[in-house]
């Protein structure tokens, strides 16, 4: 008998819940729900340095928005658990000995300089950047005694050197790496944390994860996985990588041509239930030209069979389409229930109101004074004048907007406290006068010279669709030519 499905999402908590990130877990979620198996969260913060709390929560927060309930995880728990692998490093820690015990990996105790110095001349002579194997060659008992001796080392799994290691992908049959083209990876770091691969294989393994669905972007890892599953012992589980989301261009999907995080399509007024559908149109076919399907049609018909390997290409016209065909199905009720929860909460309300509360007369002046709070997109035809300062051009001011946005990207609280010094510091950098720069932010947050304080402002529209509206300004600026 074949053992229950289990698979299982693995981000890694470095930055905003990522679009593609729901896209590999709906067909984790699908396939878990269609065979009766289950759905497992994992957080990979083993990078200490860009792993955060704040960016844990903003996945977790934004795949409970899109609806994948998982089984296990983090925050429910679950028999497998912990499911955080930076509470679980002693289990990395036992695992790699076994691997060094086993002559699998060794310790490799080349400093930073002779790996730079290496990397170098590899790229002098057009090499393929790789470790030399350096270490590899110390005998047993004297690493051991220089590990003894306190000596500073990585753990590095050891490569065979000759064959191909050859895996077999779900979606594409065979995959072949030749095995001297792969790295004798870093396993475990000298702070005794490990990297991705030692990590997820031991997690994938330890949770009896059956079969491992996620993007292509991976592939070239699974050969090393597959040589640890080796080392240890273990039956690998299956593997499955999906086809990566593409901009219209073809190229992997980014932030710098479409809206990579799932917030700014909360805010933007986008249904959750037809991202899921958009997102399973990416890689899933129901046969024939049927585009709109919603989630439990996608499980009943879910065959891997249907899942096809074209890079699909992140249209939101599209998008906008298939979420008016949602719109329209929900009765009025629901639909109030909707924009309640999007901008007309008592809570967006709340951070609204005091923002105009001295400016307004008459009530009927409390619209017309926040509707770019309610908006998607700006037209800045009219205000084109009052967004280019007057010492700067068009171009310069385009710059500064999109620069801006890229450099705002990092923060992970998005309040007036936050704000300010970032971009207070970011115009002292490019040399331009606060009050210029925050003209031209107030202008292409709100298409409007005069509006509540920036930074009030910019909290509310939030910090996605800023970061939309600053890059959008600078498209416009770009194709701006001013009247002689
Ligand atoms: N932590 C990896 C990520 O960020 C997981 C990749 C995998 O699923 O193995 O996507």
């Amino acid at each position: 008998m074949s053992k229950p499905v289990r698979v299982r999402i693995a981000p890694s908590p470095t930055g905003d819940p990522h679009v593609g990130t729901a896209y590999i877990a709906l067909f984790n979620y699908a396939f878990a729900k269609k065979s009766g198996g289950k759905f497992v969260l994992r957080i990979e913060d083993t990078d200490r340095t860009r792993s955060t709390p704040e960016s844990e929560a903003a996945i977790l927060r934004a795949l409970s928005w899109v609806g994948l309930k998982w089984d296990e995880g983090p925050d429910v728990g679950g028999p497998y658990g912990p499911y955080r692998q930076s509470e679980r490093a002693a289990i990395y820690a036992e695992h790699a000995k076994m691997l060094v015990d086993k002559g699998a990996a060794y310790a490799c105790f080349c400093t930073e300089g002779r790996l730079e110095a290496l990397r170098a001349a590899q790229r002098a002579e057009k090499k393929p950047p790789g470790y030399d194997g350096l270490c590899r060659k110390i005998e047993k008992a004297e690493a051991a005694k220089k590990i003894a001796a306190g000596e500073k080392h990585v753990l590095r799994l050891a490569m065979p050197k000759e064959g191909d290691t050859v895996f077999k992908d779900g979606l594409r049959g065979d995959v072949s790496f030749q095995n001297a083209l792969i790295d004798d990876q870093v396993l475990l770091k000298s702070d005794g944390f490990p990297t991705y691969h030692l990590a997820n294989v031991v997690d994938d393994h330890l949770m009896e994860i059956t079969h491992v669905v996620r993007a292509e972007e991976w592939i070239s890892s699974t050969p090393k996985h597959v040589q640890l599953y080796r080392a240890f012992g273990w039956e690998p589980p299956e593997f499955l990588h999906m086809p990566l989301l593409r901009n219209a261009d073809k190229s992997k999907i980014s932030k710098r041509k479409n809206p990579v995080s799932l917030d700014y399509y909360r805010d933007a007024g986008y249904l959750p239930e037809a991202l899921l559908n958009f997102l399973g149109l990416m890689g899933f076919s129901f046969g024939g030209d049927r585009e709109k399907f919603t989630l439990p049609e996608m499980i009943e018909a879910f065959d891997w069979a249907k899942v096809s390997l074209g890079g699909p290409v992140f249209d939101l016209e599209k998008l906008s389409w298939l979420n008016g065909l949602y719109i329209r199905e929900l009765t009025p009720a629901q639909l109030i229930d909707r924009l309640r929860a999007w901008r007309f909460s008592d809570q967006a309300m709340a951070q609204m109101v005091p923002l105009v509360h001295e400016r307004i007369r008459r009530l009927d002046e409390f619209i017309p004074n926040t509707d770019f709070f309610f908006a998607g997109d700006l037209d800045y035809k009219h205000a084109m004048k009052d967004l280019i300062p007057k010492e700067r051009s068009a171009a310069d001011t385009a710059k500064a907007l999109s620069e801006l946005a890229d450099a705002l990207d990092p923060l992970q609280t998005w309040t007036p406290v936050a704000l300010e010094p970032v971009v207070r510091a970011f115009s002292e950098q490019i040399k331009w006068q606060t009050k210029e720069l925050f003209m031209a932010i107030r202008v292409a947050l709100t298409a409007r010279t005069a509006a509540p304080p920036l930074f009030d402002t910019m909290q509310v529209v939030g910090k996605e669709l800023s970061r939309r509206r600053l890059r959008m300004c600078a498209v416009a600026l770009k194709a701006y030519r001013p009247q002689p």
